[in-house]
């Protein structure tokens, strides 16, 4: 027997008129390349998504139709979220600093029709241009005054866009499993992948994310998304904030500039903020040289890389800031588990208190997990065993975008696996110990270690390389190159750094370079990367 109640579709819409109606004064506050502190209300930025979606669909946009953004976190990217997918098209939020390769993979694999750009992008995108023909046009969001000289062809300029338009817009009644955004991810080998979010995972997700052990998010806080809106959706933020009523406040390019984040975090009462590790260390050493402390500042919500204890420490004894620790992944919306105090733990010492901090955290109701070795089977929750971690839930991915199976990343039994390696304590608090996806995590950006191995080998004087993530105290984790030379010939670090030039992104570039006699093997020769990272483990950088 079936219930008796409505079946609404959760649509991301639904998040923008709720907000436009029930906290239609609440500010949305940015921080953008043509304005230094732009301020509008929730009203007037629904108002404008209307106008966007009016201007997609006198463009001839059809429902499912992606949509490429390529912009830093400011009301005009919020508008786009809203606008484009609230209207049933896909929005997909590309990383700007790819390398121009994987831009044009990831656009042509994607086959998005118009592209949303910010005036500082358009350089990169007209350095491209030839090899994505499929792009109608490009919508550079400013107004006719800040337009750039382009050579970009059918160029169009957001404000006109939207001044032609009207701010009344009925939004279609989707389905609510419709695909709503795309976000590619590096996170593992191969070609970037599409993960596609849909109008019910996106909702499901938002109110995980307001709740009390989640972010805590209510109309009263002030939140500052420092994590960028091109990555996983801000982990949600744009959703959550107009949910629940929350003032929004964003950086646009300032992200990991210590000293406008102070300022916006004081002078916007920001009580809630979020980003990734080397943000938050930028900020906290800009205070500690300016004797600043964060007065307004409630909590912080630290993710996408592993969060060092005197981090959490730091925030919470000099500026009385609560840092929650949590992990995630584009693949899962992204929220896993997050670290807040249990229950029945309050009499933990303070210093006990910090170890605990500074695992991932816990689950979070929609997001189950569980450890397994190589055989499948399961392993117990004591805190020592550990084996492969996989999720499955509501907002975690089936499949990649037209990948169909093929990236090999699912379990007979339907769970995701996340190339991370974990334990999980008897308390359900899970900890990161190693990663099987051979990748380096660098400041939030992923590294590819293979492309960076199979770009070395084509040196003369390398007979076998590794790259190997390695702890670093400003980018959590940067790239070692461990060489064995070929025999007779020679060549120095500084050499072989330099052959990378042209050939990868500048910022993946190793950092320095260990020449060794040999490199440790699995029976089936491949290199062991887990003993390579354990012999690296106390690694000296040499800059
Ligand atoms: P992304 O898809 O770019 O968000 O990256 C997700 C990956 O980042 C995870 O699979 C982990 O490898 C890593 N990660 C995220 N959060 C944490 C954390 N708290 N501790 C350690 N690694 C993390």
């Amino acid at each position: 027997m079936l219930g008796l109640m409505m079946n609404t579709p959760l649509l991301i819409s639904s998040i923008a008129e709720h907000g436009a109606n029930y906290h239609g004064d609440r500010e949305i506050v940015s921080v953008t390349v043509d304005n230094p502190r732009h301020r509008y209300t929730y009203r007037e930025c629904v108002a404008r998504s209307r106008q966007l979606a009016n201007a997609l669909a006198s463009l001839g946009a059809n429902t499912g139709d992606r949509i490429a953004t390529l912009a830093w976190n400011d009301y005009r990217h919020i508008e786009a979220y809203y606008g484009i997918s609230g209207a049933g098209y896909v929005c997909h939020t590309i990383n700007p600093r790819l390398f121009p390769e994987q831009l044009v993979f990831i656009i042509n694999h994607a086959e998005d029709r118009w592209v949303f750009t910010d005036v500082m992008f358009v350089p990169l995108l007209e350095a491209i241009a030839d090899k994505i023909p499929n792009v109608e046009g490009f919508v550079i969001m400013t107004d006719e005054q800040h337009m750039p000289e382009t050579t970009l062809k059918n160029v169009m300029c957001y404000e006109t866009l939207l001044a032609n338009e009207s701010s009344e817009f009925e939004w279609p009644d989707l389905d609510e499993r419709s695909a709503s955004a795309l976000c590619y991810t590096s996170g593992t080998t191969g070609d970037p992948k599409g993960v596609l979010y849909d109008h019910r995972s996106t909702v499901l997700h938002a109110y995980a994310a307001v709740t009390p052990d989640v972010m805590a998010m209510s109309s009263r806080d002030s939140v500052l998304p420092v994590v960028p809106l091109f990555h996983v959706n801000a982990w949600g933020v744009p959703y959550a904030t107009l949910m629940v009523g929350a003032k929004l406040v964003m950086p646009g390019p300032k992200m990991g500039d210590g000293e406008a984040l102070c300022e916006l975090l004081d002078s916007e009462d920001v009580t809630l903020a979020l980003g990734v590790p080397t943000v938050w260390l930028a900020l906290l050493q800009y205070c500690q040289s300016a004797g600043k402390r964060l007065d307004k500042l409630q909590r912080t919500v630290i993710g996408g890389a592993a969060v060092p204890r005197s981090m959490i420490q730091e925030f919470r004894d000099q500026h009385g800031v609560e840092a929650r620790q949590g992990w995630g992944m584009t693949e899962m919306s992204p929220l896993g588990v997050v670290n807040t105090l249990k229950a029945g733990l309050e009499g933990l010492s303070d210093d006990e208190q910090l170890d605990l901090a500074a695992k991932a955290g816990r689950g979070i109701y929609g997001c189950e997990m569980r450890i397994v070795n190589d055989e499948g089977e399961q392993l117990p929750w004591d805190g020592e065993a550990y084996g492969a971690l996989q999720v499955r839930g509501p907002w975690i991915c089936s499949d990649y975008f037209k990948l169909e199976g093929a990236a090999g990343s699912h379990t007979d039994d339907g769970w995701f696996d996340t190339g991370d390696v974990a334990t999980i304590d008897p308390e359900g608090y899970m900890a990161i110990t190693d990663r099987t996806k051979d990748v380096i995590k660098s400041g939030g950006e992923w590294i590819s270690s293979i492309e960076l191995e199979n770009t070395i080998m084509a040196h003369s004087a390398v007979a076998e390389a590794a790259v190997i993530g390695v702890a670093h105290p400003k980018w959590t984790e940067r790239p070692l190159l461990v060489v064995v030379k070929a025999e007779g010939q020679d060549a120095s670090a500084e050499e072989l750094l330099k052959f990378y030039e042209g050939k990868v992104a500048n910022w993946w570039i190793p950092t320095d370079v260990e020449f060794v006699e040999e490199l440790p093997h699995t029976a089936t020769g491949k290199v062991k990367k887990i003993e390579l990272r354990q012999q690296f483990k106390d690694y000296e950088w040499s800059a």
